[in-house]
């Protein structure tokens, strides 16, 4: 058995929205088996198998999950667009996902959702990383995102176009079959294809229905990119589990996603205006439908946020492992409290998977991912002042000897970023 013991913690456990100081947790092989205060503990002696950690006060909390990402966009920048990503080879688009995944799980995200990937590289990476052939965060991935034949992402190599509800249901299967834990659809315009407005519906009724019931008959959730308010009221209705980025969301629709427990993600780095400026060699159309969407993007979120719709937190534009800690610090900034901000990274993504009884949280029965954090990441900045990343209860990164500017690592700024392993 293998067994861990942090000490002398300041615990985050995402129930509570109080901090724990002098606390204890102990894991045993990976999973979570006790947390409380050091005091209740008594003295534990060292003995072979065991891991003794002093945290020194630090702050403790469950890893990072970015709930909304696309392992392979981040390449369009480095391979100077779409159409040169469809041009190179599985196995090189493979190992720069996989690079990608271990960069995020080095800073501290222990669990993306990949919303759409070109090749089913998600599913095999999912896969490599449980076999421990790579090193990575949990995936909760989606295969194909679907879309109607010309509609959102047709032009991304991440996507498959349908028409109709029989290929609605034919695509949905397709997924499964490769290995999908979730199902994207693609059901009403976006930014990043040109020619289309955020809230043009593109689904038909008929093939949204078939898309949904297909997907939950196996017990698949099911995640819309959608824009329109109509639009999202019918999904919500249908039974879908989140709306992605929701950039126009009247209050009507908002409580009926209440209603009907539909998760948000918002997604708000999209079209933020100090962020969308996050690639200059984005088109001018690209730009000016991200800067259109902004103001309503965030009312959206709001008129969601009151009614009751639990948000969930995640970045879909490259670099991830830089915006979804962007994307934290913007949620806080619209009003979200600390604590509020970190469930939307932690326990709601979990609750949003029907991973809850094993993620999302720090008790006992939950696998061991954590974060230490030097100061209290519910100021959401500090996130990027991270000590120590545990997977599964396997450090795969200790950094409390070392300066914290060395810990946060950006892509071609660094001459490692990837140090440790
Ligand atoms: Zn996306």
């Amino acid at each position: 058995m293998n067994k861990l013991i942090i000490e002398n913690a300041t615990v985050l456990d995402m129930v509570s929205d109080r901090a724990q100081p002098a606390s204890t947790i102990v894991v045993e092989d990976g999973e979570i088996v006790q947390v409380g205060k050091s005091d209740d503990f008594g003295s534990m002696s060292d003995k072979p198998g065991v891991t003794h950690i002093d945290v020194g006060g630090a702050y403790v909390m469950p890893g990072i999950a970015d709930s909304h990402v696309h392992l392979l966009a981040a390449f369009a920048d480095i391979y100077g667009g779409q159409d040169l990503v469809k041009l190179q080879s599985d196995a090189n688009l493979a190992y720069r996902c996989a690079y990608n995944a271990k960069r995020a799980l080095l800073n501290g995200i222990t669990t993306l959702r990949v919303v759409s990937e070109a090749r089913h590289i998600d599913i095999d990476l999912r896969e490599a990383i449980r076999q421990g052939t790579m090193i990575g965060p949990h995936l909760f991935v989606a295969g194909q995102g679907i879309t109607s034949t010309s509609g959102h992402g047709y032009n991304s190599p991440g996507t498959i176009e349908i028409d109709g509800p029989y290929e609605a249901a034919k695509a949905v299967r397709q997924q499964v079959k490769a290995g999908a834990d979730l199902i994207k659809l693609m059901i009403s315009g976006g930014i990043g294809t040109p020619g289309e407005a955020v809230d043009t519906p593109q689904f038909s009724d008929e093939e949204l229905a078939s898309a949904v019931s297909t997907a939950r008959r196996v017990g698949k959730t099911v995640a819309v990119h959608a824009g329109g308010s109509k639009i999202i009221t019918r999904a919500a209705q249908l039974g879908v589990t989140s709306v992605e980025h929701g950039y126009e969301i009247n209050d009507r629709t908002a409580e009926t996603m209440a209603e009907c427990g539909t998760y948000l993600v918002p997604t708000l780095v999209v079209s933020n205006d100090e962020d969308y400026t996050y690639d200059p060699d984005r088109p001018d159309w690209w730009r000016e439908k991200a800067q259109r969407a902004g103001e309503e993007h965030v009312r959206s979120f709001q008129r969601a946020r009151k009614a009751g719709v639990p948000i969930v937190a995640g970045s879909d534009v490259p670099d991830f492992v830089e915006y979804i800690f962007r994307e934290m610090e913007l949620l806080y900034s619209l009003g979200m409290s600390g604590h509020e901000v970190l469930v939307s990274a932690t326990r709601t993504p979990a609750e949003m998977c029907g991973l809850a009884e094993v993620a999302g949280t720090l008790q006992p029965g939950k696998r061991a991912d954590m974060i230490v954090a030097r100061e209290d990441p519910r100021q959401p900045k500090n996130l990027r002042d991270l000590l120590m990343v545990i997977k599964d209860g396997a450090i795969y990164r200790d950094k409390r000897k070392q300066k914290a500017t060395e810990f946060w690592t950006h892509p071609g700024k660094e001459d490692d970023p990837c140090p440790d392993l």
